[in-house]
């Protein structure tokens, strides 16, 4: 019977009992529940790791120009700007997240990690790291295991969805899992990764589901910036063993309550937030008639 990812404290002992490492347990679930060999497993975080490069390259090289017109090129622009804010390494790390989330409201192909909405997070995260640590791929595929391990706990414990938890949900799931993986990476041991998950929901507690005319484009590919940036910056308090103070299955669990109690306005229905103000209610009116408009040419009956 496979460790069925309920709790981090749970990971952290069955892993510990068994002598195995956190991305073993991933490993032993995945073929236990899912039916699947190690080598069919190890080909799918290949692949799904050669998607969020590609969306990277794809956002950074192709014109990223949305159907509504919101989202128009941005990751383009944040890369060629001739200042960076703080180095250049952090300006790339969030052009790629921009790039590819970008390239999903355009749209293209990703991977929802865990969700299409933060699906800029992990490959900006992961990209950047690589090139700065210069990591080999394999420890990253080993990092994506433990961010799939991460999400399945925030899934039962919380959720990692906007309609259900607001965007706490989506882009501060996919950021705990994009801080865990920077810890591992750069050979933090479990305590430490486990803390860079709490620093960063603590990071991203509350944030509401707000999507502007209902569509994943805005806030949601600046969030992904933001979110990235969030990953790395908890990372580098948990390598240095600051302490969360407030343990981890605690945080998912204030993140599961504020989620519940949150209204239904801020999650994913567009009714509230930025989505409810003047300009967000002027944009859906005219993506709605823009619609209509095409209506009667794409439902032949
Ligand atoms: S605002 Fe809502 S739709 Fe957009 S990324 Fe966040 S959870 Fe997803």
């Amino acid at each position: 019977m496979a460790f069925l990812f309920e709790s981090f404290e749970g990971w952290k002992n069955y892993s510990t009992s068994k002598s195995m490492s956190l991305a073993a347990v991933v490993m032993e679930y995945e073929r236990v529940q899912k039916g699947r060999t190690e080598k069919e497993i190890w080909d799918g975080l290949s692949t799904a790791w050669d998607v969020m490069k590609d969306a990277v390259r794809t956002g950074l090289s192709e014109d990223m120009t949305s159907r509504s017109g919101m989202i128009n090129n941005g990751a383009k622009k944040v890369f060629n700007y001739p200042t960076p804010v703080l180095s250049k390494e952090f300006q790339n790390l969030i052009s790629r997240a921009l790039a590819a989330k970008e390239v999903n409201s355009c749209m293209g192909r990703i991977v929802a990690a865990p969700t299409a909405g933060a699906s800029g997070i992990m490959p900006g995260v992961l990209y950047t790291l690589q090139e700065i640590h210069n990591i080999e791929d394999k420890k990253i595929l080993e990092a994506m295991l433990i961010s799939a391990g991460i999400a399945l706990i925030m899934e039962q414990k919380a959720s990692i969805a906007g309609a259900v938890g607001g965007c706490q949900a989506e882009t501060g799931t996919a950021a705990a899992m994009g801080s865990g993986a920077i810890v591992h990476c750069l050979g933090g041991d479990t305590d430490q990764v486990f803390n860079a998950v709490a620093v960063t929901v603590q990071c991203m507690l509350g944030l509401v589901c707000d999507p502007v005319a209902g569509l994943v484009e805005v806030p949601c590919v600046v969030r992904n910036a933001s979110a990235a940036a969030i990953a790395n910056s908890s990372a580098q308090i948990a390598l240095a063993n600051v302490s969360s103070v407030i343990p981890v299955d605690e945080v998912i669990e204030a993140m599961g309550e504020i989620g519940a109690s949150m209204e239904t306005r801020y999650k994913e229905t567009a009714l509230g937030g930025l989505a409810a103000t003047k300009t967000g209610q002027a944009i859906a009116k005219k993506v709605l008639i823009r619609d209509i408009e095409v209506l009667p040419d794409e439902t032949t009956i």
